[in-house]
């Protein structure tokens, strides 16, 4: 490694990975796979730091405490199960306790170095008192509130490109005036009841590269034109690749890495930091999926490359 570039810093744990059966949407080793692709390729670039678990004081800032016990003592009735629509598990929760922290401790780097990177995160459909769509508690929400209420930034903008809207982001952080969020997402894809948040885009079927990369131009300069925030949580889901099992735009993956080169240069350059969660993917082949997922990596070492000479 050039000894005048500074290692980007990921947050990563080795329990992130829980048993899901085969036929499940949801890839459980996705965490791993991503992570040893990442050490494979950048086995000196990267700085790597842990979470502890989460503590119930701030997780009962982002959900309801009796949620958050029926978690911890394993006592989800199938109701909430079903919402979550993920096999309960001992690693199951708990990784949840973890990746939240995960998150916040993501930001907390960014915060010091301008740029961090979380090799998990995106929980986006996880509401104030039930999970919901693989989602168990809200990483997003978590870290935004807590980063208020211990007064480490006074404006925090959420920004969602998974192909989902993050509609449990939405409805815990709506109540917070210093919380901005922003979703563009796919408008017949999961969830089919959409919530109201600070800019929701809502994109037709099928949109390619070049109409989706327009789209989040101006979406940006819209959100400049109104905030400048304190720091950026940038949910880069690579659901929206055209052949992703769940997504149902058709983005190339060329087209994934322009937009999060668009993202992390338009808040990077402002000197706004940056702090990237994973987001949803889905794919029966794992080693695409840790490529796709990698993407953000590779985009956040390069720019760390171009611009952190010193
Ligand atoms: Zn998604």
């Amino acid at each position: 490694m050039n000894p005048n570039i500074e290692p980007l810093s990921i947050i990563y744990h080795s329990h992130y990975d829980f048993p899901v059966p085969k036929i499940h949407s949801f890839v459980g080793s996705k965490f791993s796979d991503l992570f040893n692709n990442l050490q494979k390729r950048y086995p000196s670039s990267l700085n790597v730091l842990t979470p502890s678990s989460a503590n119930l004081n701030n997780l009962s800032q982002s959900h309801h405490i009796d949620y958050i016990n029926k978690i911890e003592q394993d006592k989800l009735t199938k109701d909430y199960l079903r919402l979550i629509n993920l096999p309960w598990s001992e690693r199951l929760r708990e990784r949840s306790f973890l990746e939240i922290e995960g998150t916040f401790l993501t930001a907390k780097h960014a915060l010091k170095t301008g740029l961090a990177c979380h090799v998990g995160g995106g929980t986006h459909h996880a509401h104030f008192d039930h999970g919901f769509g693989f989602c168990v508690f809200n990483d997003l929400a978590y870290t935004a509130i807590n980063l208020i209420n211990q007064k480490l930034v006074k404006k925090v903008l959420i920004l969602d490109l998974d192909v989902h809207q993050g509609d449990g982001t939405i409805d815990i952080c709506n109540k917070y005036s210093s919380i901005y969020t922003c979703s563009i997402h796919s408008e017949s894809n999961f969830p089919y009841e959409k919530k109201q948040g600070w800019i929701d885009v809502s994109l037709a079927l099928a949109i390619e590269d070049d109409e989706y990369l327009e789209t989040l131009n101006q979406t940006l300069t819209s959100i400049q034109e109104q905030i400048t925030p304190d720091i950026v949580l940038y949910d880069a889901g690579v659901d929206v690749f055209s052949n992703d099992k769940l997504g149902n735009l058709k983005l190339s993956f060329e087209g994934i890495k322009k937009r999060d080169q668009l993202v992390l240069d338009h808040f990077r350059n402002k000197n706004i930091p940056v702090a990237t969660v994973i987001g949803g993917g889905y794919s029966k082949d794992h080693g695409e999926l840790a490529d796709r997922h990698s993407i953000i990596f590779d985009v956040a070492l390069e720019y760390l490359k171009k611009n952190n000479f010193n």
